[in-house]
């Protein structure tokens, strides 16, 4: 049978250990956020740097492709403007919810900036990365966003591709946006893959 004492003994330990137990949960929910965007839920830029570094020095080493896309919304500003930021908000949620559907669990989705997005599409060429990034495209072009509100959203998306378009971060990620400014100049709506052709001129698709 156990004292008074005993009982007093034991339920210090267990407020001891129920503070640490709250400290774990909450040290796992910081980690959580310093790598989450909180309004998407998707990755950060911080997060994004980690994976690029790790998958370029993966690819690197078994000499592998991987693919990098940029995506913007096109005409953001007006999507803003015509609705507000709150709705402009929604939107951003939803366009990031859409692209995550269409992707494999392995490729890293991460808002690059505030209306930029940027994938990491581990073993995959410039053939599938373009389709890949059609896919997204059409995936958000093709139905309006907003609960009741019909609002028309269509992206850009550059591609660049490891090795051919850049073999350090700093290259691929001028690659890929260079790529993304020429679908801008194109008309946008589209994607385009980053080559450096002899004119230096990227192609498009879609
Ligand atoms: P373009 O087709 O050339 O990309 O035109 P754009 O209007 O999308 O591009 P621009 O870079 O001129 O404007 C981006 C806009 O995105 C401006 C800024 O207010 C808006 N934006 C950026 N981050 C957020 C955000 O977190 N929420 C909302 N609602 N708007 C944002
Ligand atoms: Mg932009
Ligand atoms: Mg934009």
């Amino acid at each position: 049978s156990f004292t008074a004492r005993d009982l007093d003994t034991v339920m210090s330990l267990a407020d001891q250990a129920g503070v640490a137990i709250d400290n774990v949960v909450l040290h796992e929910e910081a980690q959580r956020l310093a790598i989450t965007d909180g309004m998407t839920g998707i990755w950060n830029h911080r997060y994004f740097q980690l994976r690029f570094d790790q998958e370029m020095d993966r690819s690197a080493r078994f000499r592998r492709p991987f693919c990098l896309l940029l995506c913007d919304i096109d005409d953001f500003k007006v999507v803003n403007d015509s609705y507000g930021h709150l709705v402009g908000d929604s939107v951003l949620i939803e366009l990031a919810r859409r692209i995550r559907s269409e992707v494999r669990d392995i490729d890293v989705l991460a808002r690059y900036g505030g209306e930029e997005f940027v994938l990491i599409l581990p073993e995959t060429d410039a053939d599938g990365g373009q389709r890949a990034a059609d896919k997204i495209r059409k995936r958000i072009g093709d139905s309006p966003f907003g609960r009741d509100r019909q609002i028309p959203v269509t992206i850009s998306v550059g591609v660049a591709c490891f090795p051919r378009a850049g073999t350090d971060q700093t290259a691929l990620l001028r690659a890929a946006d260079v790529a993304l400014y020429d679908a801008k100049a194109q008309g946008k709506d589209r994607v385009v893959l980053y080559q450096a052709t002899e004119e230096g001129r990227p192609t498009h698709v879609g």
